[in-house]
């Protein structure tokens, strides 16, 4: 069925065993110096056991100046390449290839972070940047082209089996590419071919001192997607020219910091979208190409590969989600696949705040050193709630070897996430209930459902250990007029329990509330949505927030920020900003103000002097990474 995605490939000289790729991504699991750690390690350990046939690196920096993050893999001296002989030998004992990703961020990065000024081609801010760069004199150019050979030697030392040069995502090769970030009018600047020439003379050094055999890959952005950046039609050439100074791959990507948004593309956007720029791409050169960005689906993998339109398929995302992925697809096991969900909440959302990766759906991500064990000593576990906390409680402590009890009131496991995954472009969301769902059975946890734990049940049930997940209930504020019969919750509407009228007002733009609005305007209501902060899904991943005020813009819906409702009535809300009363007419009032912990259940339970434990939501009313990962340190942590 997967004939070509099975199919062994190469890369110059580079055997390898399929054509599933794990593309760079920092991960922030290096120690601080850049060295090699065992989570670190281990973490690329588990993609190499679920059958990648080839894993990138991240990128790691080639100079004190190079690095765009605190915490990323560094290879410029012994120390460097000797830590990291580990994690090639331990790739290479789970018969995957492993190749160097080596990159200089050029003016994407700061001096807080390297110490150092920032350097570019040209003085100019990068917009997403706090600093202007210094401009690079060409004595300094050429000492950068002589750590990246410095770079891939000292990873060819290591055992790499390949070295990736990263020309792409707005990094300091990528600079020098686009007359974006170009100004120069000396022989780095101005005409294509002197763009070209940093990127050509680090191909050509390299080659030189790594020798014809070993594989050098490229990466390429097929368009930076910003004003007067470089599209396919320019990547295309500067393919063929890399082509033709010496690398045996281009690895294909997409935009620059400015357009961060699309280098890990949102859930709204279609699986597969690059390889339409690939299949243009491979018309023009002879090396194998690989494409990358939301693939999940290996039908459609398969099928990228069968019309020719590229050679590999990096996963990014769905790599972290699920490292068995290849494995699971060879064996036919597709409900047993964690698919990724697009959400950013935990992969690129912490990684732009400076933190070390995670994933939503699958918490074990850079825990697999720490976690991945049987307990000594098994219980018989309570758990009360089947939403997703509740669910990843019990899976985690079932593989750890537990006796797991599963309780839910109604009558189907994913609680408050079913709803969740009603607005536009959240369907996806399913895809992780259906997996708890799965592993739940896989795990013989007894699951009980419609049945509402009592204190009574928990005294008789001699359990070792309880954990309460009951959630949270949406809060009602006390605003003039709320009991009034065109007054609904938004999770009644997205759930159809209510029918609204043509008009609608939406109070509360968090997340719930501008998904229902969302929802709602493409259902043709006309709808406005009042917040009182200054912005809506403030704090939401750049990706999703986009694709749904795009959605807003277009159906017409009105915002109002930094407004506080004074009063609903029978046909209006009554609105204040800027220290005047705005009414804004309206049929039906939705209400999505946030939640408050559900935790009568626990109160009840502590009051009887039982122990329990309480996860997620009915902790504290959050984020769904968040309450997965309370789920699961306490399911292993019993
Ligand atoms: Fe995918 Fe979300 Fe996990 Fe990131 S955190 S890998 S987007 S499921």
């Amino acid at each position: 069925m997967f004939n070509k995605l099975f199919s062994s490939g190469k890369i110059g000289t580079m055997e390898l065993k399929n054509r599933f790729v794990v593309p760079p991504m920092v991960s922030m699991f290096t120690n601080e110096d850049g060295t090699a750690t065992e989570r670190f390690i281990r973490y690329y350990e588990e993609k190499a056991k679920g059958e990648f046939g080839l894993i990138i690196t991240e990128n790691y920096s080639i100079n004190q100046n190079a690095g765009g993050f605190k915490i990323m893999g560094r290879m410029w001296n012994e120390k460097h390449m000797n830590s990291h002989k580990e994690l090639v030998d331990r790739i290479h004992k789970q018969g995957s290839k492993i190749c160097l990703q080596i990159y200089h961020a050029g003016r994407q990065t700061t001096s807080e972070i390297t110490g150092l000024k920032p350097v570019a081609p040209s003085p100019i801010k990068d917009p997403t940047m706090p600093e202007i760069p210094k401009e690079l004199t060409v004595k300094e150019i050429l000492k950068i082209e002589d750590d990246f050979v410095n770079a891939a030697l000292l990873g060819k030392k290591a055992g790499f089996d390949a070295v990736e040069i990263h020309g792409a995502h707005g990094y300091l090769i990528n600079q020098f590419l686009s007359p974006f970030s170009n100004k120069r009018t000396d022989m780095y600047g101005g005409s294509f071919i002197n763009r070209f020439r940093f990127c050509k003379e680090i191909i050509e050094k390299v080659r030189g001192a790594v020798g014809k055999d070993y594989p050098i890959l490229i990466r390429l952005g097929a368009e930076e997607l910003v004003e007067g950046g470089l599209n396919i039609d320019d990547t295309k050439i500067i393919a063929k020219m890399a082509e033709n100074a010496g690398v045996d791959c281009v690895d294909i990507t997409v935009g620059v910091y400015a357009t961060r948004y699309m280098i890990a593309a949102p859930a709204a956007v279609k699986e597969g979208w690059l390889a339409k720029y690939t299949a243009e791409l491979k018309k023009k050169i002879s090396v194998p190409v690989i494409v990358v960005n939301r693939f999940t689906n290996p039908f459609l993998m398969e099928d990228v590969l069968d019309e020719n339109k590229a050679d590999f398929i990096a996963l990014g995302r769905q790599s972290i989600a699920d490292p068995h992925f290849p494995e699971k697809v060879k064996e036919g096991r597709f409900d047993e696949i964690n698919k990724c969900i697009g959400c950013m909440q935990g992969c690129i959302g912490r990684q732009v705040q400076g933190k070390n990766i995670s994933c939503l759906v699958n918490p074990l991500t850079g825990k697999e050193y720490a976690y991945d064990k049987k307990t000594d000593n098994p219980k018989k576990v309570m758990v009360i709630g089947a939403g997703p906390a509740g669910n990843e409680a019990a899976i985690s402590s079932a593989r750890a070897g537990h006796e797991v009890h599963l309780f839910e009131k109604s009558n189907k496991i994913g609680g408050q996430w079913l709803i969740a995954a009603i607005p536009p472009n959240k369907e996806e969301l399913n895809s992780f209930t259906l997996w708890q769902k799965k592993q739940l059975e896989m795990l013989n946890v007894d699951v009980n459902l419609e049945t509402e734990v009592t204190v009574d049940m928990v005294k008789k049930g001699n359990y070792d250990e309880v954990i309460v997940a009951t959630g949270a209930n949406p809060i009602t504020p006390n605003i003039e007029g709320i009991e009034g019969e065109n007054v609904v919750q938004a999770n009644d509407v997205l759930t159809g329990i209510k029918l609204v009228g043509d008009r609608c007002v939406v109070i509360g733009g968090g997340l719930v509330g501008a998904e229902t609005c969302e929802f709602l305007a493409l259902e043709w209501h006309k709808v406005a949505i009042v917040e009182m902060l200054d912005e809506i899904i403030g704090g939401l991943e750049e990706g999703p927030r986009r694709y749904i005020m795009k959605n807003l813009k277009e159906n017409n819906a009105e915002i109002y920020t930094s407004s506080k409702v004074k009063k609903i009535t029978s046909d209006s809300v009554i609105i204040e900003k800027d220290g005047r009363e705005i009414t804004l007419e309206c049929d039906s009032v939705v209400i999505a103000i946030g939640s408050s912990s559900d935790n009568k259940l626990a109160r009840k339970l502590e009051n009887e002097g039982i122990d329990i434990k309480i996860i997620g939501d009915a902790k504290k009313a959050g984020r769904a990474l968040d309450g997965v990962l309370d789920g699961f340190k306490v399911g292993y942590g019993l």
